[in-house]
């Protein structure tokens, strides 16, 4: 039963549901300055190196089309050949009359790329970490993530009921001093980290995480929406980068919509963990399948990742080289590694919202992230390296973010 005293809300109080003080801080910010809304700006065509958003052509960092795979023609062909053959839509639940082969060949796909006994595609990647960590732990468990994991991961962790407990980005010291203090008073423990953070563009020690999840008998999850393609020579992620086993984690998960140029979710795995998942994950069960044009466009750029590792060194020379001239030029680039994903931390949400406006008025799109989606201090642009960016493209970004730096004050 609710408190006495809360207060009773009709139907049109939208101000203070669960998350509506995160939209005010960011809508307020916004309106304050007087700057033109940065989110939610449509772009005319597909984004790549460049993108048309309303009549201008611009510059674009904001897109993590990692490898140039979205805009390539085999890939839009695979796709059109899918809804040629199967329509657009399963039109039903893959438990239940959903199920196309194209959905089986791609888990056979994804799961020879981790060396795994099996995989299971869902609809989307922030639903697949929600259903899949949230149906895998309950109330007598331990979850122990990087305090840099993503929203998906801990909205799983929340559902889960599971104890949550957050270690200080990176540390796998902290985290064994958690485990260690708390892993006897709970049945299954789960270590979650990512494979190349989303915000900063660094990447954990992947070995320190698999012997102290063996150590403390707690499986090991890794979320590799941002290292796939990107991570290891040829874009394998972070085991091959690292040169670690891949069979030594327990839980792979990684997106489709990152450098697979498609829309969905994977996880790769043992035989038992990937049947109990399709029928018993309900984001899985009840969820419609995904659109056979998509799992056949994540087929067609995952086997063009592997005939082209080409792409991903492009990728990681384009990154190195903007990290690079980015410090030079005197900005503050955090933690970045140069992979893919490098920040330019500016101290508030403000600033970087400045800056974003004058760098679009410039020639460039790219995003703040401003505060509550990481804190104040370290509000920023994220700008997204991509294979198709060309040298110019990249000493024409970091010119115009230092010509325009001045103005973000
Ligand atoms: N995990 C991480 C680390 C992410 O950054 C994201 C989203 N960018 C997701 C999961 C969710 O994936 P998707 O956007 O494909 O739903």
């Amino acid at each position: 039963t609710p408190a006495a005293d809360a207060p009773r809300l009709g139907r049109d109080d939208f101000a203070d549901l669960p998350n509506g003080r995160e939209m005010g801080m960011i809508k307020d910010a916004v309106a304050v300055l007087g700057l033109p809304n940065p989110f939610f700006r449509a772009h005319e065509g597909r984004a790549g190196a460049e993108t048309t958003i309303g009549d201008r052509r611009v510059l674009n960092f904001s897109s993590y089309d990692y490898l140039g795979l979205n805009g390539d023609p085999r890939v839009a062909e695979a796709a059109k050949a899918a809804i040629d053959r199967y329509g657009v839509s399963p039109s039903a639940s893959r438990l239940v009359s959903g199920e196309r082969p194209v959905h089986a060949a791609l888990e056979r796909d994804l799961a020879a790329l981790y060396g795994t006994e099996a995989c299971l595609t869902f609809v989307s990647g922030h639903a697949t970490n929600v259903t899949v960590i949230g149906n895998l732990l309950g109330a007598r468990d331990l979850i122990l993530h990087d305090a840099a994991i993503h929203n998906s991961c801990v909205e799983g962790a929340r559902l889960s009921g599971a104890r949550r407990i957050a270690f200080p980005h990176n540390d796998a010291e902290a985290a064994e001093r958690e485990l260690a203090a708390a892993r006897a008073r709970h049945g299954r423990a789960l270590v979650l980290i990512e494979g190349h953070y989303s915000m900063d563009g660094d990447v954990p020690d992947l070995a320190r995480f698999v012997a102290l999840a063996r150590k403390y008998d707690a499986w090991l999850m890794v979320d590799e929406a941002h290292s796939l393609g990107v991570l290891g020579a040829r874009g394998h992620g972070i085991a091959e980068a690292q040169g670690v086993d891949p069979a030594d984690v327990d839980i792979w998960m990684g997106t489709l919509s990152k450098t697979l140029s498609a829309c969905g979710g994977y996880i790769c795995g043992r035989a038992g963990l990937i049947q109990y998942l399709q029928y018993a994950a309900p984001g899985f069960v009840y969820s419609v399948g995904m659109a056979p044009a998509l799992a056949a466009a994540a087929r067609e750029a995952l086997a063009i990742m592997r005939a082209e590792p080409e792409r991903v060194a492009r990728l990681n020379a384009n990154a190195r080289l903007f990290l690079t001239l980015a410090r030079e030029a005197g900005f503050d680039t955090g933690l970045s590694e140069g992979h893919a994903i490098v920040p330019v931390i500016l101290g508030s949400s403000v600033a970087a919202t400045r800056l974003s406006a004058s760098l679009f008025e410039a020639g460039m799109n790219v995003q703040p992230i401003v505060f509550p989606a990481v804190p104040e201090k370290s509000a920023r642009l994220r700008f997204f390296l991509g294979a198709e960016h060309t040298e110019a493209q990249i000493r024409t970004a970091v010119a115009m973010l230092a010509a325009t730096r001045g103005r973000a004050r």
